[in-house]
């Protein structure tokens, strides 16, 4: 069952779809993710577990404060250095994944794992994200992308029975 929808809840979801990432898009990752490890996954229960993830206050809060700072770039209203900085998706900079990090840090480490994963990989609606396209700035969202569909992704894993009580023989 998933939570009613809060106000926060529902603000960050448009915040989301306003940037372009559809919570479809984020469950097409997690099904990336986990089409391997639990057989039968559907789009719907993927779609779920985003669902669930994103009713996190915490989770909320760093998706808001990310595309925040991605649309402060964008309009060029950030403090030198940190405008260049975001503004050129510097490599060196590691706070837009140490936000994701705590995104990814609520699932445990096969959370992390699958952040790595797809952190390195960027599949579908990541790649977009990562265009750099003239203009557009997604340096905190491209990572936040990616922390939601792991944590989801690790939640699914952490359900999944298949490979958990196993009796021993
Ligand atoms: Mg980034």
């Amino acid at each position: 069952m998933t939570k009613p929808t809060t106000a926060l809840k529902q603000r960050t979801i448009d915040l989301l779809n306003e940037r372009g990432v559809a919570l479809e898009a984020i469950a097409d990752l997690v099904i990336f993710l986990q089409k391997d490890y639990i057989v039968g996954l559907t789009n719907e229960e993927a779609l779920a577990s985003v669902q669930t993830v994103l009713s996190k206050r915490e989770v909320q809060n760093a998706i808001i404060t990310g595309i925040q700072l991605d649309i402060a770039a964008e309009h060029h209203t950030l403090m030198e250095p940190l405008q260049t900085i975001v503004e050129r998706d510097e490599g060196l900079y590691g706070v837009d994944e140490t936000m994701a990090l705590s995104i990814v840090d609520i699932y445990g480490s096969i959370g992390f794992t699958n952040y790595g994963y797809i952190d390195r990989v960027k599949p579908g609606i990541l790649a977009k994200l990562n265009a750099h396209e003239p203009g557009i700035i997604h340096t905190f969202l491209d990572d936040l992308v990616g922390a939601i569909a792991a944590a989801a992704a690790a939640r699914l894993a952490h359900d999944d029975t298949g490979e958990q009580d196993t009796p021993f023989k």
